[in-house]
């Protein structure tokens, strides 16, 4: 097991620390676990000229090396899974098993997206003119990642950026800097000098990155209101951008369902890494007739779930990752009780250490209340009744977020229609938050602009080149 406590960021394949740095904290616990670099405007320099510097080569590269290159940061992850799962379980919070997800998540998006090909097209093939377009790299990628899957998300920027041939200025959140830093000192020697820079700061940092002129897109994960931030300030110098979000996800369960098997799998869709999931169910539209039951049984179910500290075994929910997110989550709830909502369980924070809120389900509150209406982002629910699914599938639709959605039903062909009417990047049949590398993911309206994944998301990292190549006049026929 690890003692390390400092980190150190990695700009053109050095180890830099920061002249200050800043501390990191458990959130199980509140006990400090280790310190990060922050990063100053000159180190940030030094990491942008560095993958300047790396980018010709880099992208001169052939592409089965730059695949290998993703397969040898694979082998990183998985070969150092044990160390950086408890790394990332003690300053994210999430238990052992769902750290190791992230990792070996983080590996596997390596290695499914080192398969991808980059198409060129013949455009034109006349008899004056041979033309083709193809993808080029675009240069210097700023990628920033947030912290509530911290290595297989910074993975979807890192992993498709590279293979284009990009190389990349990486931020982590300044929540969860440790393990992207680690992953990034086990990186090094993997990947040339400069392909990969990690650097870790405070709130100034994201937007010194979005305003610098040297880097020339940014994939950005996070929420809506910093994604318009972002978007403005990267505007400046027209940069890319691809922006994933946030959500407000709606689960519509019909009638027909097998109220025990789906209970479960309802539960987990809300809950899982409590809550704190960009296509975590948000919003739970439930059939009148089966109202009373489901409930009971998803209530029933989670009476069963252990929350507590990750790195304690047997726990299935962590704490809230941070204070921040942990007061805004408490607020819903405090709106809720204000507002005279229902509690079917949950609600009650008690004061121990480290920032918990217990499971909480709201019984039919409000449509337009803000537990509904708003990205909760915690381990809170609210259960909605509906009558007709009409009504329903304009329930879901009645959002400015638009990233997933569910339909939980036996009949698959109605749910294919309903599917066709949902204003949502991605919507699952009767499961929720399978997400492959070999399929795009992004959001509609403000939960995100472009997407990741799959051709599409690997394309976000090139730009078009067309060529036409004037062919040699023909002499006359004799
Ligand atoms: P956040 O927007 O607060 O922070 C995300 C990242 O942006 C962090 O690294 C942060 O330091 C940085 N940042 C903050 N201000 C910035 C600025 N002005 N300019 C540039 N960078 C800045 O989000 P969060 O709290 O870390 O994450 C939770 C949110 O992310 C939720 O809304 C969730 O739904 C969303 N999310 C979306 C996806 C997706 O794929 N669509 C995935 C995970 C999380």
């Amino acid at each position: 097991m690890t003692t390390q406590t400092s980190y150190t960021m990695t700009i053109g394949g050095q180890a830099v620390s920061g002249a200050t740095s800043f501390e990191v904290l458990n959130p199980a616990t509140g006990q400090v676990i280790g310190s990060a670099p922050d990063c100053t405007p000159e180190q940030l320099d030094a990491a942008v000229a560095a993958a300047r510097k790396a980018f010709p080569a880099w992208s001169a590269t052939p592409i089965e090396k730059r695949r290998e290159a993703l397969l040898g940061i694979a082998g990183v992850l998985g070969g150092n899974v044990e160390e950086l799962k408890r790394l990332l379980t003690s300053e994210q919070g999430k238990p052992h098993e769902g750290a190791m997800g992230d990792v070996l998540g983080g590996a596997y998006w390596c290695q499914a997206t080192s398969t991808l090909e980059i198409p060129e097209k013949v455009v034109e093939d006349s008899a004056e003119r041979h033309g083709i377009t193809r993808h080029v790299p675009i240069g210097v990628v700023g990628a920033i990642a947030p912290w509530n899957f911290p290595i297989i998300l910074a993975m979807f920027k890192v992993a498709p950026a590279l293979l284009a041939g990009n190389t990349v200025v990486l931020k982590p959140s300044p929540f969860t800097p440790l393990t992207t830093l680690r992953m990034g000192e086990l990186l090094r020697g993997v990947l040339p000098d400069g392909v990969l820079n990690i650097v870790t700061g405070g709130d100034a940092l994201g937007p010194w990155m979005t305003s610098h002129p040297g880097i020339d897109k940014i994939s950005f994960t996070g929420s809506s209101a910093t994604g318009r931030k972002v978007m403005a300030s990267a505007s400046e110098t027209l940069k890319r951008v691809t922006l994933e979000l946030g959500g407000n996800d709606a689960a519509i369960v019909l009638p027909d369902v097998d109220i025990a098997e789906v209970a479960e799998k309802l539960f987990w869709a809300a809950f899982g890494n409590s809550g704190q999931i960009c296509i975590a169910t948000k919003r739970m539209y439930v059939h009148k007739d089966i109202y009373e039951p489901l409930k009971t049984a998803i209530v029933d179910y989670a009476k069963t779930v252990k929350m507590g500290d990750g790195a304690e075994q047997g726990t299935q929910l962590g704490p809230i990752n941070n204070k921040l997110q942990y007061e805004r989550v408490l607020d819903l709830i405090a709106d809720s009780k204000a507002k005279g909502y229902k509690f079917l369980m949950g609600g009650d924070v008690s004061p121990a250490p480290g920032y918990f809120v217990p499971i909480t389900i709201i019984d039919n509150p409000p449509e337009n209340s803000r537990i509904v209406q708003e990205e909760q982002f915690g381990p809170v629910l609210p259960l909605l009744s509906f009558d007709t699914l009409e009504e329903a599938i304009d329930r879901a639709n009645a959002s400015p977020y638009g990233l997933g959605a569910s339909i939980w039903t036996a009949d698959e062909a109605k749910a294919l229609d309903i599917s066709s009417r949902i204003a949502a990047g991605t919507v699952w049949i009767n499961e929720t938050q399978h997400l492959s590398p070999l399929g795009a993911f992004g959001g509609h309206k403000q939960s995100g602009l472009g997407s990741e994944g799959a051709l599409e998301g690997l394309l976000e990292y090139t730009n078009t080149q067309t060529v036409y190549v004037k062919k040699p006049a023909v002499a006359a026929a004799q």
